[in-house]
């Protein structure tokens, strides 16, 4: 179980998904399903649905986020949504560097840490994704691998700034592929993650940052990942579309030690 220093966060990320009628059946059911939830609870949606589901989470204990931002504040960047805009819409937090994006749209270190600070400045709580491929895995390049996109988003900023900064750990090959981390493997990388926030930034921030696990994610096996000590929540994908399966993983239930 993560330090109760670290209250846990629950995050779905609904990525190109649902018409708006279909958000806001879902946004209604999360809200109603997650009131006593042992965790923070945020929904990332498409930027077309954030108006109308910050409606019907209005005055609701769920957060509403955005799945990217450009870091400019406005201009001739067509097809771009800034961080005030985001705001703008309803949104308090905002996904960056997922291996998505990454992958399918070519995004770099180098922007992932322009986005941070964007975000930062337009005060919205950003979750920085980071995680190695299958094939950087088989090859023993992990831990390269996670210490490059954490120096590459986290560096030049004063401790002081990072504070609303979430990190997300989303190994590639265990996105929407059904194939979970274990909990050992999940620990294991999380520990490595909080020892680098502690290089890059500081003592203070490496124990109070929270670092989600996200990669087939599911009512299933949400339990034993976040019995793990530094796993403090997670990003979900596939099992946030539904309500059922997203609400138990809000409601996580960790085994009492020694029970
Ligand atoms: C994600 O895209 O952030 C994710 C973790 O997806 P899934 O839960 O479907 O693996």
């Amino acid at each position: 179980m993560s330090s109760p220093k670290r209250r846990p966060l629950i995050a779905g990320n609904w990525k190109m998904n649902l018409s708006l009628a279909q958000s806001v059946e879902l946004a209604k059911a999360i809200k109603d399903g997650t009131k006593n939830s042992p965790a923070d609870v945020a929904v990332c949606v498409p930027f077309t649905a954030i108006p109308v589901v910050a409606e019907v989470l209005k005055g609701s204990q769920v957060r509403l986020g955005g799945q990217d931002l450009y870091w400019e504040a406005q201009g001739a960047y067509t097809g771009e949504i800034s961080a005030g805009q985001l705001v703008d819409a309803g949104a308090s937090t905002v996904i960056i560097g997922h291996s998505e994006r990454r992958r399918l749209f070519n995004e770099t270190d180098e922007a992932v840490q322009k986005k941070l600070k964007s975000a930062l400045a337009a005060k919205l709580v950003p979750i920085v994704c980071v995680g190695e491929t299958l094939d950087e895995r088989q090859t023993q390049k992990t831990w390269r691998v996670l210490e490059t996109q954490m120096v590459g988003a986290l560096r030049g900023f004063k401790p002081e700034e990072l504070g609303p900064v979430i990190i997300a750990y989303e190994p590639v090959w265990a996105i929407g592929t059904g194939q979970t981390a274990t909990p050992t493997q999940a620990q294991e990388a999380h520990n490595f993650l909080r020892k680098q926030a502690g290089k890059i930034v500081g003592e203070a921030f490496s124990s109070s940052v929270r670092i989600l696990y996200g990669g087939s994610v599911t009512a299933e096996n949400v339990d034993t990942l976040m019995a793990q000590p530094d796993v403090d929540g997670a990003l979900v994908g596939g099992a946030s579309l539904k309500a059922p399966s997203f609400v138990r993983i809000a409601n996580f239930q960790v085994p009492v030690r020694g029970a």
